[in-house]
């Protein structure tokens, strides 16, 4: 197999054997990525649904040009800076009450891998033997191993099944079917599990699949009922994807243990929290060496990571950003609106600033052969998307413009026209 560019770069999920080109970018503002010469792509998926505000927000990049200057890097075991206290205070003081401490890292995987050992701390510290972790069916919580083991298993993770950890699997609630969902997780809380972890209103690598608040509200309240913990994974859905800044607050739901990521620094470096409530954290507190909760990466809060992130809640707090939402909602909706009665669209769907659909195609699902070809059609016209097999969706940063917007969705229409 020949490589098709002359770098060793492996890319992630990236087949290089296709050949596809892969465009070099140089420079990013708002929601567009300029290449080397000046062309540019509109950036429709965020970057991987991390940058929030749009490209290289001024606020942040200041904020990181000046903590540069300061401190670049501390052990965070046993020490502390001010952008983590500042940071982890602002946090529990947006999040609900019973959220009370705040566990940095450094990807939504390691934050997923934090919640996992959190939980099953929880119980092994207060000597119950309680281990076994429940899932939802199509659920995506990152790469690593555990992370993957609470994941949907399918192709993407097929080589590694023989390490993965065996999970309770919870129907997904589609429409009509939630009763059935509530009476497996019912059945499944009744074995005494240790947590359930869950992406609040929707499942993104699962396929953009939607299900309402008061479903999330129930689950929430089953779980609650049996002492099982609730585990909001809104590594996706946090910092407003959904229209409200985390998805649980559309549920009135409060969670145990909340893993926050990509948008957590408006998507311009990366870092990671765990927020847990109070009892979670009192079980390893003691003087007793052997209850301390043994994770840390080297990178653990790095200072300059959380400058950033300050920086985020600052915009959040001092920038009309759910103006922003809301209108980037409307129009999603109205673009998504204009293609719902196109024979070859089904299920269109939209949350907060999120519109997906899938293309009605012969194959089906994460290896859909229409998905390179979009992927090709978007990028020959300037945009970039990244459709999952063969759901389409859109998920900008909130600054995009309406023209920009306009060309992302004009692309989408002629790769209906193209493509069938
Ligand atoms: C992206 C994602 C993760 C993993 O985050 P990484 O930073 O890529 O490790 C976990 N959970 C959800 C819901 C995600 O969308």
């Amino acid at each position: 197999m020949t490589l098709t560019h002359p770098s060793p770069i492996w890319h992630p999920f990236t087949q290089h054997g296709l050949g596809e080109p892969i465009p070099l970018i140089a420079r990013g503002e708002g929601a567009r990525l300029y290449g080397t010469d000046g062309r540019y792509w509109i950036d429709a998926i965020s970057s991987w649904w991390v940058t929030t505000h749009g490209h290289a927000h001024p606020r942040i990049m200041a904020a990181i040009r000046d903590q540069s200057e300061k401190l670049d890097q501390l052990i965070f075991a046993g020490w502390t800076h001010e952008p983590a206290e500042t940071l982890a205070a602002e946090l529990i003081r947006i999040t609900p009450d019973p959220l009370t401490r705040v566990f940095f890292s450094d990807s939504g995987s390691t934050s997923v891998e934090v919640a996992l050992k959190m939980a099953l701390g929880y119980w092994f510290n207060i000597g119950e033997d309680r281990s076994r972790i429940l899932v939802m069916e199509h659920s995506y919580h990152g790469d690593t191993i555990g992370a993957m083991s609470v994941g949907e298993r399918g192709v993407y993770n097929r080589a590694w099944q023989p390490l993965l950890f065996d999970v309770g699997t919870i129907p997904f609630p589609h429409e009509g079917q939630e009763q059935a969902a509530f009476d497996a997780l019912e059945a499944a809380c009744a074995q005494k599990p240790a947590a359930f972890i869950v992406e609040p209103l929707i499942l993104g690598a699962g396929g953009m699949l939607i299900y309402p608040a008061w479903v999330l509200a129930e689950m929430r309240a089953i779980c609650a009922r049996h002492g099982v913990l609730f585990i909001a994974d809104e590594v996706m859905t946090g910092w407003g994807r959904t229209g409200t800044r985390f998805a649980c607050d559309q549920a009135g739901v409060i969670p145990d243990i909340v893993c926050l990521s990509k948008g957590l620094t408006g998507g311009a470096i990366p870092l990671a929290v765990t927020l847990c409530s109070e009892p979670i954290f009192a079980a390893h507190l003691s003087t007793d060496r052997a209850k301390t909760f043994y994770h840390s990466s080297s990178y653990t809060a790095n200072p300059i990571a959380c400058a950033a992130a300050v920086a985020n809640l600052d915009i959040w707090r001092d920038e009309p950003v759910q103006q922003r939402i809301d209108a980037l909602a409307d129009a999603q909706a109205a673009h998504l609106g204009m293609l719902a009665s196109d024979p070859r669209v089904a299920s269109p769907r939209r949350l907060g600033t999120i519109a997906a659909f899938d293309i009605v195609a012969p194959d089906s699902g994460y290896l859909s052969a229409l998905a390179p070809r979009l992927i090709a059609h978007y990028r020959d016209r300037g945009v970039l998307l990244r459709p999952l097999g063969n759901t389409v969706y859109v998920m900008p940063p909130y600054g995009i413009v309406p023209d920009e917007l306009a060309q992302v969705w004009g692309a989408i229409a002629t790769s209906l026209d193209d493509l069938r």
